[in-house]
C-alpha cells in the first residue's frame, strides 16, 4: 500500500485535492517573490529568490500539517531596472508583475482561498507589491493579500548587525552575504567589495529612507555591491536564518490561527 502524503507545494497537489482545501476556513497561499539581478561579483544572480524560497521552506516544515496553507513556485523573476547594465539582470516590467499578480490572484480567489501571503525578499520591489495587492484586492475583494517584505520588522536584526550595514548594506553586502555563506556556500565567491556608502548625501537625505532618492546601482557602486561584504561569516549567516525563519514562522501560525481578517 502506498499512502501519499499531502505536499506543502501548491504545484504538487491534484485538483480534487486544491478543490478540498481552498474550500476551508483561514486557507492560505504563500508566494514568495526575488529577483534574478546582479548581486556584486560573489553572490549568484538569484540572491534574494533563493533566500525567500529556503526561508519559508524552513517556515512551512514548522507550521502543523493540518492548517490549509499552500506554497507557490518562487517568482524568480522580478522588478529590477536599478541593476540595469549588469549583466546577468533579467527585469520585468512593474505592468507584467502586476498583472501577473492580479491574473494568479483572480484564479486563487475564484477557487475559495481566502488569504494570499506575498512574501518578498528583493528591496526594490517593496512598493510594487504593495500596489499590485491593492489593485487585486479592489477586483477579488473576499481575498485579503499581504504584500510583506522578508527582512522588515525582524526582531533583533539590530543586535546581529551593526547601524552602518542597517542603514547603508543595500545590497550584496554583509548580511546578504554571510545568508548565503549559510544556506549555499558553493555559490559563494572569494571577493569582498564595500562600495557605494556616499559620503556627501545632505542631512536628511539618504538612498533610502523618509527622504529618498530612486538611485540605480551604476550611480553608487562599479561592483554591484552597495555596501560593506567584508568580514561576512557563515556564523552570521545561521544566527540571521534562524531569527528570519522564527519571525515569520510566528507571524504565519498567528495569522492561521486567528480568523482575521477571514
Ligand atoms: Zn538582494
Amino acid at each position: 500500500m502506498n499512502f501519499k502524503s499531502i505536499p506543502t507545494e501548491f504545484e504538487y497537489l491534484s485538483w480534487p485535492e486544491v478543490k478540498n482545501i481552498s474550500k476551508e476556513i483561514r486557507s492560505t497561499i504563500i508566494w514568495p517573490f526575488g529577483a534574478v539581478e546582479q548581486h556584486g561579483p560573489h553572490l549568484p544572480l538569484a540572491t534574494d529568490s533563493i533566500f525567500v524560497d529556503e526561508i519559508i521552506c524552513e517556515v512551512l516544515k514548522l507550521i502543523p500539517s493540518d492548517k490549509p496553507i499552500k506554497k507557490l513556485p518562487t517568482q524568480y523573476f522580478g522588478f529590477s531596472p536599478e541593476h540595469k547594465g549588469f549583466d546577468g539582470t533579467i527585469s520585468l516590467s512593474s505592468k507584467l508583475i502586476t498583472l501577473m499578480i492580479k491574473e494568479v490572484g483572480v484564479q486563487l480567489a475564484d477557487m475559495g482561498f481566502k488569504r494570499l501571503i506575498l512574501i518578498n525578499a528583493h528591496g526594490g520591489q517593496i512598493s510594487l507589491l504593495s500596489t499590485a495587492a491593492r489593485e487585486l484586492r479592489s477586483i477579488a475583494p473576499n481575498l485579503s493579500v499581504f504584500p510583506c517584505f522578508l527582512w522588515s520588522g525582524v526582531d533583533g536584526l539590530s543586535d546581529l548587525l551593526t547601524k552602518k550595514e542597517i542603514d547603508n548594506g543595500l545590497h550584496a553586502s554583509l548580511a546578504e552575504t554571510s545568508l548565503m555563506m549559510a544556506l549555499k556556500s558553493e555559490l559563494v565567491g572569494d571577493e569582498r567589495p564595500s562600495e557605494g556608502i556616499q559620503n556627501q548625501i545632505p542631512e536628511g537625505w539618504s538612498l533610502e529612507g523618509n527622504a529618498p532618492i530612486a538611485w540605480l546601482t551604476e550611480d553608487l557602486s562599479e561592483s554591484g555591491v552597495i555596501g560593506d561584504s567584508k568580514g561576512s561569516t557563515v556564523e552570521l549567516g545561521k544566527s540571521l536564518k534562524s531569527l528570519l525563519v522564527d519571525h515569520w514562522y510566528k507571524l504565519i501560525l498567528n495569522l492561521m490561527q486567528s480568523d482575521w481578517p477571514n
